[in-house]
């Protein structure tokens, strides 16, 4: 091994969401980022408690829905530790706890535009830079921007435009519409023997 590639910090993504479900639109935003920051790894963090969305499905069906869409790529994980958090989830406590996951690595928060574009609400944000480099990735009817943002801390990712979200997800499903190839087929399969999103909350 040359001492170039001894001395590499390890590059470890990671996608925050609540994957409620998961659908490709998060899939291919990890894989582009995966490739463009030459990333070894995608960690997907299921949030527990999100603290801007009211109503969310069982944590324990999300995460068993993102290892499902997942499994396929062996650059990408699946983490717990929003999950197994007490109360709300802020990503200053997933950047916390993904720090101590890997304390010599570079971290990438991936995010989408309509999340980023909140950012300056969320918790502790002055901290938040200092624990990753943000990967604003696009997403179609979310104008892509990162001005008033502190431009050492975040890089703008154009990514496949795929107009896809959870809530469309969730509403076709309980009326009746498929959701295949919107979300990876075994995720329909798990959504169908659960019994989920049969009801819109
Ligand atoms: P909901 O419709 O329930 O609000 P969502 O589709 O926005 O859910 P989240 O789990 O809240 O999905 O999203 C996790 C992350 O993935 C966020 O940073 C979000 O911006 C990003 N994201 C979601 N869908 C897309 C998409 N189609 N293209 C690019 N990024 C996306």
């Amino acid at each position: 091994m040359s001492a170039e590639t001894s001395q590499r910090r390890a590059r470890i993504g990671i996608m925050g969401g609540t994957f409620d479900p998961i659908h490709n639109g998060h899939l291919v935003a990890a894989s582009e980022a995966q490739q463009q920051f030459d990333l070894d790894e995608v960690v997907f963090v299921p949030t527990g408690k999100p603290w801007m969305k009211s109503t969310v499905t069982a944590g324990e069906h999300r995460y068993l829905m993102t290892v499902i869409a997942t499994a396929a790529n062996p650059g990408f994980n699946v983490s717990r530790v929003d999950l197994e958090r007490e109360g709300s989830t802020y990503t200053i406590d997933t950047l916390r706890d993904m720090r101590k996951a890997y304390p010599d690595a570079d971290l990438f928060f991936i995010t989408g535009a309509d999340a980023m574009a909140q950012i300056m609400e969320w918790k502790d944000v002055s901290e938040v830079w200092t624990l990753a480099h943000f990967i604003a990735v696009s997403r179609p009817g979310h104008p892509l921007t990162i001005s008033g943002l502190p431009t050492q801390g975040v890089s703008s990712l154009e990514v496949p435009a795929l107009a896809i979200s959870s809530t469309d997800c969730r509403t076709r499903v309980s009326q009746g519409f498929p959701v295949w190839y919107l979300v990876p087929d075994g995720v329909v399969q798990y959504i169908a023997k659960h019994h989920l999103y049969r009801s819109m909350p």
